[in-house]
């Protein structure tokens, strides 16, 4: 039995709400607080000032100033313990005659706080990965305008820059798009059959020329009569491009890349059939504690190498949202010196 709460009360329905609610008399007294809040508190004692069961300065706060004749307060307030969370109290009076005279309730937005967070973060990464080109093209502009107005070798060199900063911004509104558009229809799955042989193919000869350049070679094992799979043709091909383009990119020159699919009856953690598809390359590979974040957006493990190289640190994470639009699963496999493979699991048919 929780301290201090008897059952039967006549405010027993109130334990039925999901948030806490703690009902208070005159000085501070708990009259009652329902389950949730006896959860929240740890203890409730009953009669008591609300400050021996629960400390937070800003909730008796709150309570002082609607007991004291506000119609109303609320706090936000950070709690450590048990877990870390984040809510918003408010208190509101209660005037008559009863016992009761004011009440407080608290709503959790952990979640909602978690979700603005990295929504701030991701604009912040945004604007931050826009600004280093425009500065880089910003400060060319005024060299050409200024000190090598009439060095036509300076010249040519400064346009060929710029145009590489112009294309990468070009890149990453590109990027920012798709993940957009894959984030608005994530909870439909699609549903056109698609074929994913003929889809690698065409990837494949997309890819090849980029490929060439480092000496490397598509090499593309299909089992033979794939069936066609639930899916959007355009969403999966920017996978396989991705995932491709970075075999490419961080492979080592003059090996293959080799692309594998196959049928499976059991796709590992979701037991249903379907199709694996692997990209792998021989390279440096990925060591492992950088795996389970490859997938977050702009993260990367050489942030100079990438940038380098073209990318964007968005690739991934296109790939994990198409992937779980198709309710699929993305494997990542590597090992270090070695090389790495991605593994595609869509689900066929059901
Ligand atoms: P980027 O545009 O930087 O390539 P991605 O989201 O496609 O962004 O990939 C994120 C990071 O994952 C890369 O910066 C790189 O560090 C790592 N990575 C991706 N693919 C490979 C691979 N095949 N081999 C080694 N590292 C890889």
């Amino acid at each position: 039995m929780v301290p201090g709460v008897s059952a039967g009360d006549e405010f027993a329905a109130l334990d039925n709400l999901p948030d806490p609610v703690i009902l208070l008399g005159a000085r501070r007294a708990v009259v009652f607080a329902n389950r949730a809040a006896v959860d929240l508190l740890q203890a409730s004692y009953r009669e008591r000032d609300l400050a021996q069961s629960f400390r937070h300065p800003l909730v008796l706060e709150i309570a002082d100033a609607v007991l004291g004749g506000l119609p109303e307060r609320s706090a936000e307030i950070d709690l450590l313990l048990p877990v870390p969370r984040f809510l918003l109290a408010r208190a509101v009076a209660l005037p008559g005659e009863g016992p009761v005279r004011a009440m407080l309730t608290f709503r959790d937005m952990t979640d909602s706080r978690q979700v603005e967070q990295i929504r701030e973060e991701f604009v912040a990464n945004v604007s931050h990965e826009l600004r280093s080109p425009i500065s880089a093209i910003v400060g060319f502009i005024e060299t050409l305008r200024g000190p090598a107005r009439e060095d036509s070798a300076a010249r040519d060199r400064f346009l060929g820059i710029m145009a590489e900063e112009a294309q990468r911004m070009a890149r990453l509104i590109d990027d920012l798009l798709s993940l957009s558009r894959v984030e608005a229809t994530e909870h439909v799955r699609p549903r056109e059959p698609v074929d994913v042989a003929a889809i690698l193919g065409a990837v494949r000869d997309l890819l090849a020329r980029r490929a060439a350049d480092r000496k490397m070679e598509i090499r593309l094992e299909l089992e033979e009569n794939l069936a066609s799979i639930p899916g959007n043709r355009d969403e999966l091909s920017e996978v396989f491009h991705n995932l491709i383009d970075n075999a490419i990119k961080y492979g080592r020159a003059e090996t293959p890349v080799r692309v594998v699919a196959q049928a499976v009856e059991r796709i590992p953690h979701l037991g249903v059939a379907g199709l694996a598809i692997s990209v792998e390359n021989h390279g440096d590979g990925i060591e492992a504690e950088h795996i389970p974040r490859l997938t977050e957006r702009f993260y990367r493990v050489d942030k100079g190498r990438s940038r380098k190289l073209g990318g964007t640190g968005l690739g991934l994470a296109i790939v994990k949202h198409i992937v779980s639009h198709h309710r699929g699963r993305l494997a990542i496999e590597s090992a270090v010196g070695t090389g790495a493979r991605f593994t595609v699991y869509l689900p066929g048919r059901s």
